[in-house]
């Protein structure tokens, strides 16, 4: 039996990915040092597969995305320096950048105008004759084209068609190649697996093996996809069970090799051999040829657990990347014979952060303990006349410009070479001149500024019992740019307050309400690895009481307004729709827990994303009362969704898209408000950005928000 892993991260162990790249964006390194650089990063990556497994891919890497390489390779973009190249992901007209599938990746989302692809350059024929080793790696056509925008919407068919014809050009002359079809996993529709299946047709006959790679879910359509073309198909058996119950029933092809994804690529708990053995016999019993491989790309994990200073009770239950690599070693020894050659791998069975306290406690939650007391209408009247606030309020959605100096001091305190309580009153001096400044601005409620936290997550995970933190596990999010995901591995609790001494000290310094702020259960578990031995939604309920007690820490130092941000509700909803009434139902239901309130207290919750429709009537089981959105790039759309459902909690459309360094106009943004005004209610509208501040700059900052401030002022004037 033979093993093949793909994915491994480019980020590196110590983001030398990162590093080498932004020296060259400062050019503090020449063209030829950052291809060096990468080369050297390349090189790593290829000898951990070739010391670990039979098989791997080679034309992986990438300096910024794998899905603009393939534009470039099909000729819808082209670059002749690396400037160029960068200035087509981070210049002025960059492509659009999006998240991939139901992960925290993010990839350049290519418009295709005309469907004139032709083969412009082979990446990875070009990469095989550079190592002549591995299979030269593609992100198949489909996936492509599904991921695209453009003129594809009308003529999927004939721009697949074509699109067959250019990968025919660039794979002809390999005797094998790697073909990732992620998009094969989602719901489609009869005609799109038609489509598929006419493309592929074109494969047929070149004497090309093509290993068809498909992850992050089952595939709908096996028998379908039997009849491609292919020599081996990948199928994901970790977060696509129902391949195992599919592949059972109807069998598999004789003439084709199962690659069966049985290690984990998303999370991080390592692998139980024994279960996995047995997993690949029951496999072998029903394919003829079983080859195993990771179940979804390894970029999804850090690099390795080596250096990690992780209580050794938790180290020896997580496997990274090049762990995973291991395990796939370990079955293939274990499955041939070799017994022994796993012993001790996933013994360990410590009850490290487990208890029963708080187990029971979940258990005993009864349906009213999600729901508040007071109906909506009701809090409202209460709240209007505690905040006593003008029409259309004004406020910000948490964080403000962090900048070099605050890095600096960050730095400086994690060193040890600045005192905790020099720290505290750094940030303390940060808060003070915050409340100034939006005194001077003349905005109607006010945030601390989050100058204290670096991450919205990570932050509460260190102030959390039962999430562990990493020093250097540090997973790609997109370009360069990569975050360290928390590990949920036990009973969540909260041993004290997290974030009160903060909001209480800015709110001493104001007559101005000042809002707390939290970040929802559904966002702090996105972004973490979680626990696998329990349901997903008790973790959820585990934070969400955790939260609830911290919004009361709130009610008694007297703070009237408490956000909390639910920025991954959205991106954590499953793959395929029909799972989406069981997620949804957890996500809310966790939310209101935390929420769970005095009536006078009133609740925001602030959500970014864009394209509300498909999710708002799961927004509306939400008991806010309020609700900051993203939505100045496509309000038309947001304020038909809120209208359909007769939205009437107050909102906050965001009229100030932060994404961009531009300052908007008093005009741009009293367009915005009018043209909601239509659907919404003039007394339930704030005004505010449309997320927080973090990585703007202090000008820009101050510019947009008098033209903010302004706005109210004069819409207020007139509409009063
Ligand atoms: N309160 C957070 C902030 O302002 C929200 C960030 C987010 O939604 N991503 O930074
Ligand atoms: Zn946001």
């Amino acid at each position: 039996m033979q093993t093949y892993a793909y994915g491994f991260p480019r980020l590196g162990e110590n983001r030398e990915f990162k590093k080498v790249t932004e020296k060259y964006w400062k050019k503090s390194i020449s063209e030829a040092e950052l291809k060096s650089g990468l080369k050297a990063i390349e090189e790593g990556m290829l000898s951990a597969y070739e010391e670990n497994v039979d098989k791997f891919p080679v034309g992986e890497m990438t300096m910024y995305d794998n899905m603009l390489d393939t534009a470039i390779m099909l000729g819808l973009e082209n670059y002749n320096t690396p400037d160029e190249y960068y200035e087509l992901c981070r210049g002025k007209d960059a492509l659009e950048m999006t998240k991939w599938f139901n992960t925290n990746y993010h990839y350049l989302v290519s418009e295709i105008n005309s469907g004139d692809f032709r083969a412009a350059w082979n990446k990875a024929g070009e990469k095989k004759e550079e190592y002549n080793k591995g299979i030269p790696y593609y992100i198949g056509p489909f996936t492509f084209l599904k991921l695209s925008k453009g003129i594809v919407k009308d003529s999927f068919k004939e721009m697949l068609l074509k699109l067959a014809d250019v990968y025919r050009e660039l794979i002809k002359d390999f005797d094998e190649v790697h073909i990732d079809e992620p998009a094969f996993v989602l719901e489609l529709e009869a005609d799109e697996i038609a489509a598929i299946k006419e493309a592929y047709k074109k494969f047929e006959g070149l004497g090309v093996k093509i290993n068809l790679f498909t992850y992050y879910e089952a595939v709908d359509f096996l028998s379908d996809l039997y009849e491609l073309p292919v020599a081996a198909i990948g199928l994901d058996f970790i977060n696509g069970r129902a391949n195992l119950d599919n592949i059972k029933k109807i069998g598999f092809p004789e003439d084709k090799t199962l690659i069966a994804g049985v290690v984990d690529g998303r999370n991080i708990w390592r692998t139980d051999i024994k279960k996995t053995v047995e997993l690949v016999k029951e496999l072998a019993g029903v394919a003829k040829d079983v080859v195993i491989s990771n179940a979804a790309p390894l970029y999804h994990l850090p690099v390795t657990i080596e250096g990690e200073d992780l209580d050794e009770r938790l180290l020896n239950k997580i496997s990274f990347a090049k762990e995973r690599l291991n395990e796939l070693k370990l079955i293939k020894e274990v499955f041939e014979g070799n017994t022994e050659a796993a012993a001790g791998w996933n013994e360990d069975d410590s009850n490290y952060g487990l208890n029963q306290q708080i187990k029971d406690k979940i258990s005993n939650l009864k349906d009213g303990d999600f729901v508040k007391s007071t109906p909506y209408a009701q809090r409202d009247k209460m709240q209007r006349e505690i905040l006593n606030l003008p029409l259309f309020p004004t406020t910000t959605i948490g964080s403000y410009p962090q900048d070099k100096e605050l890095r600096a001091k960050r730095a400086a305190f994690r060193k040890g070479s600045l005192s905790e309580a020099d720290y505290k009153e750094f940030i303390k001096g940060k808060i003070d001149n915050l409340i100034k400044f939006q005194e001077d601005m003349g905005l109607d409620v006010f945030v601390h500024g989050e100058f204290e936290r670096t991450d919205m997550v990570e932050f509460f995970a260190q102030k959390l019992d039962g999430i562990a933190t990493t020093k250097k596990g540090f997973i790609i999010s997109y370009g360069t740019r990569g975050y360290r995901p928390p590990i949920i591995f036990g009973e969540v609790s909260r041993p004290e307050s997290m974030t009160i001494e903060e909001v209480k000290y800015a709110q001493s310094l104001t007559k101005k309400t000042v809002k707390g702020m939290l970040t929802g259960p559904v966002t702090i578990i996105a972004w973490s690895f979680n626990r696998i031995d329990i349901p997903v939604k008790e973790v959820a309920y585990q934070i969400g009481l955790c939260l609830q007690d911290e919004v009361k820490d709130y009610e008694e130092a007297g703070i009237k307004i408490v956000q909390i941000d639910e920025a991954a509700y959205r991106e954590k909803a499953p793959i395929k729709k029909k799972d989406w009434p069981k997620y949804f139902d957890w996500a809310a239901k966790c939310f209101n827990l935390s929420s769970i309130s005095k009536p006078e207290t009133q609740i925001h919750t602030h959500m970014c994303y864009s394209e509300f429709g498909e999710i708002i009537n799961y927004i509306c089981r939400m008991d806010f009362d309020c609700i900051t959105i993203e939505a100045t790039r496509s309000k038309g759309d947001i304020i038909k969704d809120f209208k359909k459902v007769n939205f009437d909690r107050q909102i906050g459309l965001g009229v100030w898209d932060i994404h961009s360094p531009a300052v908007p106009s008093v005009e741009d943004m009293e367009e915005v408000v009018r043209g909601s005004l239509e659907a919404l209610s003039k007394e339930n509208f704030w005004i505010n950005p449309d997320c927080g501040l973090k990585t703007r700059d202090w000008p820009e900052t101050e510019a947009s928000l008098k033209n903010l401030v302004t706005t109210a002022k004069k819409l207020r004037e007139e509409l009063k």
